[in-house]
């Protein structure tokens, strides 16, 4: 059977590279210090999950990251009965393995799963810091190290989803845009090792298109789209080429769109 919300736990053996944006290492760490839990807003591909990688490197703490959807429910979090030979025996989810232990749980777009998600993560969220598993009529108190994190891509865009207020109001807040132009160039040759020449023209190219809405376009730029075309670059393919492959194709199928997206990008390259 395919799981939904399968988690993914990462230790790093080595301190990831995170280029900071603002402020969001030092709330970081104060999130951390009185035991909050973050809500990290903002567009996909801006660099929230390298954070965590980070933040759990620093903290030496281990990472458990939910990618959340529709389908995610709280027994994918909390844990479930399952068969075992002639047995029936209780297996942690996620979530409670990283109540228990002290791990940093950092659930992906939270606001896609299923309400019961966050009825569960409820008590985790306020001064009880606690988890109630019903099923095994269990109150886990969480280990001091335990930390949630959630993201969420806020309501401006078409087909996401939004938070209750109620519901954000329990976790601090860290706001992701894009980065400054230097900054976002700085990320892109600290990750491909490409020259500022063309990182600096890629970032133009980002900004040029974030700021034209009547593009209609679901999902803008994103630091991903512009690491992912100078690694293409660096690697010796065509910077227009690279272009349409990474950034232009992966944003739109429309072909008015394409065009005009090649256009923009052709005076730059
Ligand atoms: P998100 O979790 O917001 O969708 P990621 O953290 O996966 O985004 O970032 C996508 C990619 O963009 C990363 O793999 C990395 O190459 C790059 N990136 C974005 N922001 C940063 C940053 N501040 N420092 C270093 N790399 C970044």
């Amino acid at each position: 059977m395919i799981r939904n919300a399968e988690p993914i736990s990462s230790e790093q053996i080595q301190e990831p590279y995170y280029e900071p944006v603002g402020q969001e290492i030092e709330v970081f760490y104060k999130a951390a210090e009185h035991m909050l839990p973050l809500l990290l807003k903002g567009p996909t591909g801006t660099g929230k999950s390298r954070l965590l990688e980070t933040m759990a490197y620093r903290l030496n703490r281990r990472l458990i990251t939910v990618i959340c959807n529709e389908e995610t429910s709280s027994v994918d979090l909390v844990g479930r009965y399952i068969v075992k030979g002639a047995d029936t025996v209780w297996q942690d989810g996620p979530l409670t393995i990283g109540v228990r232990e002290g791990a940093i749980v950092y659930l992906d777009e939270v606001a896609e799963a299923r309400p019961d998600v966050l009825v569960a993560i409820h008590s985790l969220t306020d001064h009880r810091r606690s988890l109630f598993i019903d099923r095994t009529n269990e109150e886990i108190v969480a280990n001091k190290n335990f930390l949630l994190v959630a993201s969420f891509n806020p309501g401006y865009q078409r087909g996401f989803k939004e938070l209750k207020p109620s519901t954000r109001q329990r976790f601090l807040s860290i706001d992701f845009q894009y980065p400054k132009p230097t900054v976002e160039s700085k990320i892109i040759m600290g990750e491909t090792k490409i020259d500022e020449r063309i990182s600096s023209k890629l970032v133009q190219f980002a900004n040029l298109v974030r700021n034209k809405p009547e593009l209609g376009l679901a999902e803008t730029i994103s630091t991903r789209l512009l690491v992912s075309c100078a690694l293409l670059i660096q690697s010796g393919l065509g910077p227009r080429l690279a272009g349409r492959t990474a950034i232009i194709l992966p944003l739109t199928d429309d072909s008015d769109t394409i065009e005009s997206l090649q256009d923009v990008y052709n005076l730059i390259f």
